[in-house]
């Protein structure tokens, strides 16, 4: 039986895209080859990732001036990449949880950072509201989606300096406007494809104006000049964010895929706060619609473990909260059906009357 899947990451992918992916490892598109044994500078690939380019830009409305780039190295790498090509001097970062903290740490190998405003002190339940972005830095880094803590920036704003973001977590969930960043990365794996590529949207003319010299591998424009073929790209990963772009397309666009995630965000929230049983986590005007935190309440804390079990009976999986915040994590990404969320909901609900 097929599992609700709410796993945070690597996580559930539209079924077309594993059938797909499936069906290119033992034969891609009738060449008698696998997509696994073909050669990354064959025609069969340039084509793939060609496509991948091209309904990345189509489906996040990318501007021209904006190259989109397949690499290696997870989001984790972009967190030194970022600072090794853009921090000449001093970089601002908002500090809202344990991935921009770690950015934060990378940065500071590079030069000085200052912390424009931090939600630590409430083991980052929120999103800093009312800070003010220095006009003096070579860039603002921003999480966009908190996928440990369920909190998420769901509004593109405007920056004085480059706005650079981690949207590892809510890429192609929503429409972006594009223009207000210079660069967007973030690991394919929890919204786009399977582990394995790292994409990268950078607007160029930001780069070239650090006075430091750059490692090739770790300089954009290698990646940029070479069209993220310098070194053999992770070819089979690529292929399944082609097929997942295809989807995305397919269903309506990220237009679409908004409005479903904010109707599945939605069905759970209302039960989260309507259940006697359960308390989100984060504060309201910051939850998060692709990662939704919940935890008993204090009296009910012992059932934690029994409702667990109660859910991995029904068939869902992934549930169980990030060790810094405990309880459950529903990770709701582009691909979980509405069912899904259903079925979490039902079992909220009747275990509720059962305990209740
Ligand atoms: C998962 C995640 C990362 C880390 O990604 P890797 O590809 O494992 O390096 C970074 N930032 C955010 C927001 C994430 O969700």
């Amino acid at each position: 039986m097929k599992k609700h899947n709410f796993n945070a990451g690597p996580s559930v992918l539209p079924a077309i895209a594993i059938e797909n992916t499936a069906k290119a490892v033992l034969d891609l598109n009738g060449i008698g080859m696998s997509i696994l044994e073909i050669s990354h500078r064959s025609k069969d690939f340039q084509a793939i990732i060609d496509e991948a380019v091209a309904l990345f830009k189509e489906n996040l409305n990318i501007p021209e001036e904006y190259k989109v780039l397949f690499l290696g190295g997870g989001a984790s790498m972009q967190f030194c990449m970022v600072p090794f090509n853009l921090l000449n001097k001093k970089a601002a970062y908002l500090e809202t949880g344990v991935w921009a903290k770690k950015a934060l740490k990378e940065a500071k190998l590079f030069g000085e950072v200052v912390t424009v405003a931090s939600s630590a002190d409430k083991n980052y339940n929120y999103i800093p509201k009312g800070f003010s972005i220095p006009n003096d830095v070579d860039y603002f880094h921003i999480t966009t989606n908190n996928t440990i803590y369920g909190t998420e920036i769901r509004e593109d704003f405007d920056s004085p300096v480059t706005l650079v973001a981690d949207m590892s977590s809510d890429i192609l969930s929503r429409p972006v406007d594009v223009k207000k960043y210079g660069l967007i990365y973030g690991g394919a794996q929890k919204n786009l494809g399977p582990a394995g590529v790292t994409f990268v949207i950078v607007r160029e003319d930001i780069l070239g104006k650090v006075e430091r010299t750059i490692p090739t591998m770790l300089d954009y424009r290698t990646h940029i000049k070479e069209g993220s073929m310098f070194n053999t790209p992770p070819c089979l990963p690529i292929y399944t964010c082609m097929e997942t772009l295809r989807w995305i397309k397919s269903i309506g666009g990220v237009k679409k895929l908004q409005e479903m995630n904010q109707a599945k965000a939605k069905v759970l929230y209302d039960e989260i706060d309507r259940n006697p049983l359960f308390v989100g986590t984060v504060e309201k005007d910051s939850r998060s619609l692709m990662n939704i935190c919940f935890v008993m309440k204090d009296e009910y804390k012992a059932l934690e473990g029994e409702f667990m079990e109660y859910t991995k009976e029904r068939g869902m999986v992934g549930l169980k909260g990030h060790r810094s915040v405990g309880g459950f994590r529903a990770s709701t990404y582009n691909a979980l059906p509405m069912e899904s969320v259903k079925a979490l909901v039902d079992a909220m609900a009747e275990f509720a009357k059962i305990k209740g």
